[in-house]
């Protein structure tokens, strides 16, 4: 079923000569299946079929899209064992992972479903006429939101399904009304083009517009850069590393077009262990701690990364207890020999650096391709002068800061780059004497977890996964939950416009019976 070929929308095609193969971790081969990366051609007429489709696509209603958001869910489902075999001969995680991410996928898709079959979330606001209005009669006006345009997609490593061809990005945009064109990850291009079927299924199924949905294959960046360069693309998601989201902003910004590019990057989450709380609970919060760290090899973007306390005894204690449960984890295998290369190189080096202590490594042999859990310490002062501290290091590793004071906790927080989430781990009622410690943190970070983990991002309306550069280019837009549809659409106002002209949305007896903000009230009823 896995042909190794783009799909230019519902089109399978192989036009370009390079090839590369899927790496399986855990056997440490490559696995069989030849894949063709997109040629320049392909690219060209999955963005002009994209752009055609968007003709079409940004009138559908929002029930037809319902319906064709949780027909891709169902043709998910229906890949069976084959999405979940592939998924795990190229990532290396286990079966669990895949069905738990296989879930949320299906899940996201079926919760923007619901959004936009209710169909509220356009911000319908009416502003009508008084053309008594003296000096100057006003003018009945009324705005709603509607999509950008063609949008490109690109994945993560570390989340073959959830972050990747059907996951957030593609859910949302496809739900907002944007035609989708996926660059595949390379990591794990069986898997995406498995979803991709699954996709192009459910366009046939329930009538969208062919192009709605491509998906290109690439081991390298140029296809990526060439399609964020395109004149007819007019939106990018993107999910990865720092230098990837990074070089696609400015490419982005240096078109003569400028298009927005909303990057969710990496982050350190920095956990703050206030003093009452580290000696009260200490032994507890170094075992979950250690379960955190570790969870998925230490590859989410919300690994704790930093942790940072006040020095002393408790916070002693803390190191030992966490680097002793840490050692007890079995180390576990990573996604591809470049990361756990990364690893390796990002570790030692953050070791090599003066004024750091490791203390605790797991020092035993190990399968190949598994990472070593690491704990290292340093003092504040040591931090807040060597910046290479303040890097992510992607995979099982965290740093305790250990602050000589909170003046310091606080001096630090504030020379952190903006972070996914930061935690507060206190003590009862003792974060109530914290104030500026808080203040600080919820300047840097987009989501404060009160004793709690920063892993586990759950799907939900409320959520902000995003936060101040670098954790993503723009700290106004989450990238989870259903508000992270608001990125690929703009405000858009009809001004004295005939009311059958008008989108149902905006129209008098608001046929879709949705929640509109009628001259400043918020309100169903009709006009
Ligand atoms: P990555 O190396 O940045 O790759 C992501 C995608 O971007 C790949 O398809 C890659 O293509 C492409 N890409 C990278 N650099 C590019 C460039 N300069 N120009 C054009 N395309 C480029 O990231 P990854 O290794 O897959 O994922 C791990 C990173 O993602 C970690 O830093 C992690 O923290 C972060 N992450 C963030 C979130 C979040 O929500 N904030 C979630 C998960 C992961 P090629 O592979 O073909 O080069």
């Amino acid at each position: 079923m896995i042909t190794g070929k783009n799909y230019i929308g519902n089109q399978l095609s192989a036009l370009g000569t390079k090839t590369y193969k899927t790496f399986n971790p855990k056997l440490n081969i490559e696995n069989s299946l030849i894949f063709f990366e997109a040629s320049e051609q392909e690219i060209e007429q999955a963005v002009s079929l994209a752009s055609k489709a968007f003709d079409v696509y940004k009138n559908t209603s929002g029930e037809k899209k319902a319906t064709f958001l949780n027909a891709i869910a169902d043709e998910i489902l229906a890949l069976g064992d084959l999405l979940i075999e592939t998924y795990m001969s190229e990532s290396g995680l286990p079966e669990g992972r895949a069905k738990g991410e296989r879930g949320r996928t299906i899940g996201q898709l079926r919760a923007f479903a619901t959004l936009v079959a209710e169909g509220s979330w356009v911000e319908a606001t009416i502003d009508t006429a008084d053309l008594t209005r003296s000096p100057i009669p006003k003018q009945d006006i009324r705005k709603m939101l509607i999509p950008l345009g063609p949008t490109v997609v690109f994945g993560a490593s570390n989340f073959p399904l959830a972050y990747s061809t059907a996951g957030g990005d593609t859910a949302s945009a496809l739900a907002a009304g944007c035609p989708v064109i996926v660059k595949s990850h390379p990591m794990h291009a069986g898997t995406g083009e498995l979803i991709s079927y699954a996709i192009n299924k459910a366009v046939t199924k329930t009538g969208m517009p062919n192009g709605v949905f491509s998906n290109l294959n690439s081991a390298g960046i140029e296809v990526g850069v060439q399609l964020v360069k395109h004149p007819k693309v007019k939106a990018v998601g993107f999910t990865g590393s720092i230098k990837g989201g990074r070089a696609l902003l400015d490419i982005a910004s240096n078109r003569s077009e400028p298009i927005p590019v909303f990057a969710e990057m990496g982050s350190i989450n920095p956990v703050i262990v206030l003093p009452e709380a580290i000696t009260t609970k200490g032994a507890e919060l170094a075992k979950t701690y250690a379960k955190s760290i570790t969870t998925g090899t230490g590859q989410f973007c919300t690994n704790p990364g930093l942790i940072l306390g006040i020095k002393g005894a408790s916070l002693d204690n803390f190191i030992t207890a966490l680097s002793e449960e840490i050692v007890k984890i079995e180390p576990s295998c990573m996604l591809h020999p470049t990361i756990i290369g990364n690893y390796e190189q990002n570790r030692s080096n953050a070791m090599q650096q003066t004024g750091l202590s490791v203390t605790a490594e797991f020092d035993d042999t190990i399968a190949i391709n598994h990472a070593r859990q690491t704990i290292t310490t340093v003092e504040g002062e040591t931090f807040l002068k060597n910046k290479t501290l303040h890097q992510e290091i992607f995979g099982p590793y965290s740093m305790v800061v250990q602050c000589k004071d909170i003046e310091q906790l606080t001096i630090i927080i504030n020379s952190l780059e903006g972070q996914l989430t930061g935690t507060i781990i206190s003590h009862d009622k003792e974060v109530i004497a914290y104030d500026t410690v808080i203040n600080a943190l919820k300047n840097r970070v987009g989501r404060i977890i009160f004793n709690g983990i920063p892993t586990g991002v759950e799907v939900c309306p409320a959520m902000v996964h995003g936060g101040p550069y670098p954790a993503s280019t723009d700290s106004r837009f989450t990238a989870v939950g259903t508000n992270s549809i608001k990125r690929w659409v703009r405000p858009f106002s009809y001004q004295s416009w005939p009311d059958i002209l008008l989108p149902d949305a905006l129209k008098n007896k608001n046929p879709l019976n949705i929640s509109r903000l009628i001259d400043g009230i918020h309100t169903n009823h009709t006009i």
